[in-house]
């Protein structure tokens, strides 16, 4: 299903559960969310067990054909060779899912890849070639990716993946929205012009906080490290300051003019219903 981007506007993400979740709950997560109508729900493709068919097809799949809303799928380039891609590409085509999120996906340690798709722009271009008709996300790193020697070497490779035929970015979460603006000026510098979707992570809980702090690469600034610290033995408290935070960084992005909030929702569609409802009066605007 095809909408108009409206600017600004609110997306979702969300990943397909874990074996031990009962199936029926992804698809009350996706209903959550379809009914705050948001521009798209991307869903997640998990390298690891790579069942991209049965778990990340069918989700986006009910989204885009029960929900009636643009799913967009996350389709990693690493693990999947040109054959396999095709019959993807021919499964969405017959699904009527317009949106691929093309990535190189993590790699997963000990996981032998397949050697059709090095890099994200690799796939986007090999997807454009067969379909134009297709649109292609690409994930993009306002701090840079961890893998990038220097900033600029990471601004060079992304203008090389929007040439490939990226039609809209999607940043990695951030919580200093002083970095997003300056990424947002590097890639005008670069003559990247193409729509940067902020990608907002809510912290709602000690786990998910930890879990920021250990694996990200994010810069944490001073007000939300503090944060984390002051409400770690009490939970409501964590999970109201993690909105209200998540809450200003969206008001002020939104001010500011951004093209997009893309949310990682986590399977929270109560998060996610909070959040739209402290801020729809800015994206009606
Ligand atoms: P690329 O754009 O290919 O970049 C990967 C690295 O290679 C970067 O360091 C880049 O600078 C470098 N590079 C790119 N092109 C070249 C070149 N021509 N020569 C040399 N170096 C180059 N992962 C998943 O597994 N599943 C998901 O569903 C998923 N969803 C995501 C959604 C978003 C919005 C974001 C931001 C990330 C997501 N990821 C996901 C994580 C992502 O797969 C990892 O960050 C991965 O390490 C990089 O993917 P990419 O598509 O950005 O890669």
């Amino acid at each position: 299903m095809d909408k108009v981007l409206t600017k600004p506007h609110l997306s979702f993400e969300v990943f397909p559960p874990s074996a031990s979740v009962p199936n029926e709950k992804i698809y009350q997560t996706v209903q959550s969310l379809g009914d705050l109508q948001p521009e798209f729900i991307s869903v997640t493709c998990n390298n690891k067990k790579l069942n991209f068919n049965d778990s990340t097809l069918k989700i986006a799949s009910y989204v885009e054909n029960e929900l009636q809303l643009p799913g967009v799928v996350h389709l990693t380039a690493r693990y999947f060779d040109k054959n396999q891609i095709d019959y993807i590409l021919a499964e969405l085509k017959r699904l009527g899912i317009n949106n691929i999120l093309a990535l190189r996906g993590d790699l997963v340690p000990g996981k032998e890849p397949k050697n059709d798709f090095k890099y994200a722009s690799d796939l986007i271009e090999y997807i454009k070639q067969k379909d134009s008709n297709f649109k292609i996300f690409g994930a993009c790193y306002p701090e840079g990716h961890p893998e990038s020697p220097d900033k600029v070497t990471d601004i060079r490779r992304l203008q090389t993946k929007v040439a490939a035929g990226c039609d809209c970015l999607i940043t990695q979460m951030f919580f200093s929205n002083e970095t997003f603006y300056q990424f947002q000026e590097d890639c005008a510098l670069a003559n990247i012009n193409v729509p940067i979707l902020a990608g907002i992570m809510p912290i709602v809980n000690r786990s998910q906080a930890l879990h920021v702090i250990q694996s990200s690469a994010s810069y944490l600034p001073k007000k939300f490290v503090t944060m984390l610290d002051r409400y770690k033995t009490n939970p409501a408290a964590l999970k109201a300051a993690g909105l209200a935070y998540a809450i200003n960084q969206i008001v002020d992005l939104v001010t500011q003019n951004v093209d997009g909030i893309h949310l990682y929702t986590m399977n929270h569609p109560d998060v996610a219903r909070h959040i739209y409802q402290e801020t729809q009066t800015l994206f009606a605007m």
